[in-house]
């Protein structure tokens, strides 16, 4: 099992992912400021670290250059702000090997992981079937009883939850931080409609209601 440290000051975005991280069978800690940060990062116990660039005490990308200068290899994965390019730049030259800008979706976040893991490069399936329909993760197409249909990002997204957890019921709350992640207002319907939209492509019987649950894809 992967050891993962976040380092992240901000509490719902740190609690945000460790629940993601834990959900996906990682081992995680959480150190909430750069310091802390630092020294657990340089202990040797982490397979990656998760680090965000706003920190107090030491930033970052301080923390990242100590890590670095210490000859510390472990994988690195910035969050940094979105209208922060340059400072994403500079994070790349100081030794991180990716970055997610904020706001981000927890699956955005998780595939940069997977991908800095070693050892986790074990080759993904491409295409999630279910029942007569089926999910392209490449090219991003569904597939019902033998027709294509172009899905948007989001719709993407949404369908690529239900794919991955067939016959399930998913919340959603589940949906809403796994698709919109944690900026999203939880009393939206946003959830409801995009199941709508993606009810049209899929075939209504396929996304059922759980009453007071949320919605599970159908195995037809
Ligand atoms: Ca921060």
């Amino acid at each position: 099992m992967s050891r993962i440290l976040v380092v992240e000051d901000e509490e719902r975005i740190a609690s945000f992912l460790e629940k993601g991280l834990r959900a996906n069978g990682f081992t995680t800690d959480v150190a909430s400021d750069g310091e802390s940060g630092f020294a657990l990062a340089r202990s040797g116990r982490y397979d990656l670290v998760v680090l965000d660039v706003g920190l107090p005490g030491m930033d970052g990308f301080e923390v990242l250059r100590e890590l670095r200068r210490e000859g510390a290899q472990v994988p690195v994965v910035m969050l940094t702000a979105r209208d922060a390019v340059e400072d994403t730049v500079a994070g790349l030259e100081g030794g991180a090997d990716d970055y997610v800008t904020k706001p981000f979706r927890f699956e955005e976040l998780l595939a940069r992981v997977r991908v800095r893991l070693r050892g986790e490069r074990a080759p993904e399936e491409t295409v999630l079937a279910v029942g007569a329909a089926s999910l392209d993760l490449r090219t991003r197409r569904l597939t019902v009883d033998g027709t294509d249909a172009d899905l948007s990002a989001r719709e993407f997204a949404l369908a690529e939850m239900f794919f991955r957890h067939p016959g399930q019921v998913l919340s959603r709350e589940q949906l809403l931080s796994h698709v919109w992640g944690y900026d999203f207002d939880p009393r939206s319907n946003v959830v409801d409609v995009y199941v709508g939209y993606l009810r049209r492509k899929l075939g209504k019987e396929r996304i059922a209601s759980v009453r007071g649950m949320g919605y599970r894809l159908e195995k037809i």
